[in-house]
């Protein structure tokens, strides 16, 4: 069995579902059973400084065998947990050999498979060994396959002294499914001149644009009263944040009507009372002043909705997310270029993708380490059809061997 594929099958049997509700870091146990279980995988194939700090962050070192002084160290970032989405626990990984267009059944669920049909991906998969979980839970592909091939690429670094390359620092992450994964990330004790994340999806993708975000709370202030005594006095506030979510447009906007490089905006938790109702909005745009666009303009909607409800009054509030991670690495265009040169260097065409969310790299890059993403092989990720090909995870590996040669080359 391949080296990736053993490693990865041992990594999905470990529940690491990460929980937003925990206040714990990293929000939950299962995560650091698998880092701990790595900190002595990286020390048995020789990464002997493999080490877990406080926080659940694992970092090593893959020492250089370069001799020249000026090769810079270069990082490359996985994280354990899975999506909260979706059960983790006991998953069993099914690899059908020698995919030939078949229907891939997941028996644990009675009549659901994948099918070359519905999945379009699955035609460049011919000859290809598929690995599915068994029907009732998220294999783990995002981001073990990330996990296992950064570790099988060390592996084939050290046991190949011969390729020349600069330091390598490793990091495996918690929490990055809840948006958490860089809080206590420690840039200048990771020491790298940039990184790379492997949680990608199709073969030879390369991302190094993901959107802009904000968080913003839209609050209704209404008057509650006893409701039979209330003509005349009471203002429902929740009848108000009703207006407010039907007044936003239904065939634009929204992420069930946007793609590509479309922003919107997304009410997607309601507090409700008739005193008080806050509605929370991801705000998403590619371009940073397209969120500011798009603010703007729902903080006049609600004023306009307040004005057809006498005695209501709003406030809003705006929290940054993240930023789009292509302001940072159009500044470091080699970091983006050499990543591209590894894809075609492992005999594949580069893919350029935007991505419609954030990484953990769009954090980074902002905190000083440019950081795009590169592709895991990851398909249907957080859903019970999530599935990824060993030799896609094998081609990952080749991409992060190269990566490293040709950062020395190139220095
Ligand atoms: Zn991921």
């Amino acid at each position: 069995m391949s080296a990736v594929l053993e490693r990865f099958l041992r990594y999905v049997r470990f529940d690491t579902q990460s929980d937003e509700r925990s206040s714990r870091y990293p929000s939950t146990e299962g995560q650091l059973l698998l880092l701990r279980d790595l900190v002595e995988e990286l020390r048995a194939i020789g990464l002997s400084d493999a080490a877990l700090d406080e926080h659940g962050y694992l970092m090593a070192t893959l020492p250089a065998t370069t001799t020249k002084a000026s090769v810079p160290t270069i990082g490359f970032i996985a994280h354990v947990d899975t999506s909260p989405e979706m059960s983790g626990a006991d998953v069993v990984p099914i690899v059908h050999r020698q995919y030939d267009g078949r229907d891939l059944h997941l028996p644990h669920a009675d009549g659901v498979a994948l099918r070359l049909g519905d999945v379009p991906d699955l035609a460049e998969q011919m000859g290809h060994d598929i690995v599915t979980a068994s029907g009732t839970t998220l294999l783990g592909a995002d981001d073990k396959a990330g996990v296992a091939e950064i570790v099988t690429a060390a592996e084939y670094l050290i046991e190949h002294p011969e390729i020349a390359h600069g330091a390598i620092r490793l990091a495996f992450t918690p929490d990055e499914e809840i948006g958490r994964g860089t809080e206590y990330f420690d840039v200048d004790r990771f020491g790298a001149r940039c990184a790379y994340t492997m949680d990608g999806g199709s073969l030879g993708e390369v991302e190094m644009e993901s959107f802009s975000a904000d968080a913003m709370t839209v609050t209704f202030q209404g008057f509650n009263t006893h409701p039979g005594y209330a003509k005349g006095r009471m203002v429902n506030a929740v009848k108000v944040a009703a207006d407010f979510i039907q007044s936003l447009p239904l065939d634009r906007l929204s992420p069930e009507t946007t793609d590509g490089r479309e922003g919107f905006v997304h009410p997607y938790v309601l507090d409700a009372s008739v005193e008080r109702t806050s509605v929370k909005l991801l705000i998403r745009d590619f371009a940073t002043s397209g969120l500011l666009d798009k603010e703007r303009w729902l903080t006049a909607l609600a004023g306009t909705v307040c004005g057809r409800h006498p005695g209501a009054r709003f406030e809003s509030r705006i929290v940054e997310s993240y930023r789009n991670m292509r302001e940072v690495l159009e500044q470091h265009p080699t970091v983006v270029e050499y990543a591209c040169e590894a894809v075609r260097a492992a005999g594949l065409d580069v893919r350029s993708r935007s991505i419609r969310g954030g990484t953990d790299g769009s954090r980074l890059s902002f905190m000083g380490l440019p950081t795009p993403n590169l592709f895991a092989g990851e398909h249907n990720f957080h859903s019970r059809l999530e599935w990824v090909s060993v030799q896609d995870m094998e081609k990952a590996v080749e991409v992060i061997v190269q990566l490293a040669r040709i950062w020395e080359a190139r220095s």
